[in-house]
Formats: C-alpha cells, structure tokens, sequence
C-alpha cells in the first residue's frame, strides 16, 4: 500500500486486485480492511474512509487473493445472525445451512434434547438452542472441531446447555451412553470425491467434513439406518442435503422406515430433508 493512500483509496485498489479471484469483491475488501483498522464494517464506512491505509492489510489481500476464504482470514462468520468462530479445522458455515435450522424449528419435537452429528463449529446445535431453548450433544471426529465449538458454546453462553464430544459414527459404539434424542441434526460430508470444487473450498476447508465417496452419499448410508436406534419415539432428523441428491437420500431414508419431507434453501435448491 503506498504511503498517502487513503482508506478509500485503498479499498477501490483492492476491490480491483480481489476481482480476479472473488465474487464479492468489494465486501470481501471492507471486511479486511475493516480487521487491518480494528473496527466493525460500518464504523469504518462512516468515519475512517479519509484516514491513511493500515499497514496491515497488504497481508490480508495476499491471502485473499490467493483464494483463502475472507472468514477464515477474520476467524469468525456470521450464521443465523450470531457470529461463530471458525478455524481451518472447521467448514464455514454457509447461509445455505440456514434451511436445516428453518426446518427444524418448524418440525418442533417437543422437550427431547437435540443430537448435531458432525458439529463443527457448533453452528447448527447453538443456533437451534439459542432460539428455542433446550440441551444437546454435538459430536465431531475432530477434536480440534470439538475444541472451536467449545468456545463457540462458551461466547453464546450456553456451555451449560451442550455436551461437545470427539466420536466417530463409522466407529462401531460411538454413542455408547448417549441415550436418544428428539431431534438429530447433520450436515455431514456430502460432496462427490471427483467434484470440481472452487480452489476456495477446495484448497482451504477440511476435505474430512466436505467429501463422502464416489456419489457423496458414503455418510448418509452410515447414519440414516442409525437414527433408528438415536430417536425417541416420534423424534425427528433433519439431514442436509446436496441440490442433487433429494432422491438418492429419500429412498435410503425410506428403506430405514422413516417418511420424508423436502425442504429447499432460499435460492430454492433442495438442502434438507425432514425424516419422521
Ligand atoms: N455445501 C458445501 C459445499 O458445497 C458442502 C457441505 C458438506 O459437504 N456438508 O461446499
């Protein structure tokens, strides 16, 4: 960043450079050099725009530019309204994911706690118990996962409310003394091992929590005949889903005896299935 340069300046000069690699261009710029300033988004849009350039964001549009995901870079990501912490160890949790919540708010189960079978940051399980109370247990095979959701359960302030365990659901008697729940959340792996993946995904995000075999559905064959043994008596799960995969993951869901419902995220995709 040349001396003399002004925020402004530099934002449109950035803006430029990160058009070559993001789509957002413009937002992804603000929201580093908002982190370079050490102030939100807003405060510098109203007040910092004529005061010189931070040193510190030449770093920041380097690894942007070389595709690193802007929430990894500012180590947090807003989802549902609440910001979580993420870490390279953590999928980002995507607006997309927003659609499991809707659909399991709406299924509405009753007092049973709720089970999120590959946590993550804990996006799923402390937003559905930050909006309608309740006690859960979220599960990942990362225990570095495990460690930021954690803190996410902590910033929430419902470490009182969740049990965040390391376990594995291809591990024979991985919910030993679990019990069963009401509500089983996933978003599990799901993606086809050959996709063609945007090098931001691809190249930054946990391929553990992204990729499950040949048609992307090796995790959903594992889970779906377990929700049988995890539910309560009229429980429900609500899985996620790929935009393609709404009838491979109905038929598996069908073949363990449960009736499915369809729900499709805002861009109108189909993202999750209801199972009953
Ligand atoms: N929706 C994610 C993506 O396409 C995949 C998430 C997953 O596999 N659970 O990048």
């Amino acid at each position: 960043m040349s001396d003399g340069q002004t925020v402004a300046d530099a934002l449109r000069a950035a803006a430029t450079r990160l058009g070559a690699t993001s789509p957002t261009p413009r937002l992804d710029a603000e929201l580093l050099m908002a982190q370079a300033l050490g102030v939100s988004r807003s405060q510098m849009l109203l007040q910092r725009m004529g005061e010189g350039a931070p040193a510190g964001i030449d770093d920041l549009l380097d690894r942007r530019a070389a595709h690193e995901p802007v929430a990894y870079i500012l180590g947090h990501q807003e989802f549902y309204g609440r910001e979580f912490r993420v870490t390279r160890d953590t999928l980002i949790p995507r607006s997309d994911s927003e659609a499991v919540v809707e659909a399991a708010l709406e299924a509405g189960t009753g007092p049973g706690r709720v089970l999120d079978m590959g946590t993550g940051t804990g996006a799923l399980l402390l937003t559905l118990l930050a909006e309608r109370g309740g006690e859960g247990v979220g599960i990942d095979r990362s225990a570095a996962a495990i460690a930021v959701a954690a803190e996410n359960a902590a910033a929430i302030g419902l470490s009182q409310q969740v049990r965040l365990l390391t376990a594995d659901w291809t591990m024979p008697g991985w919910n030993e003394g679990l019990g069963q729940f009401g509500l089983v959340l996933c978003n599990p792996p799901y993606v086809e091992a050959d996709a063609e993946l945007d090098p931001d995904v691809r190249d930054f995000e946990p391929a553990s929590a992204l990729f499950a075999g040949p048609a992307g559905l090796d995790d959903y064959r594992v889970i779906i005949p377990q929700l049988v043994q995890l539910l309560l008596p009229g429980g429900v799960a609500v899985l996620e889903i790929g935009a393609t995969q709404d009838a491979a993951v109905s038929a598996l869901a069908r073949e363990s005896g449960f009736a499915v419902t369809l729900r499709r995220d805002l861009a109108g995709r189909p993202r999750a299935l209801v199972l009953r």
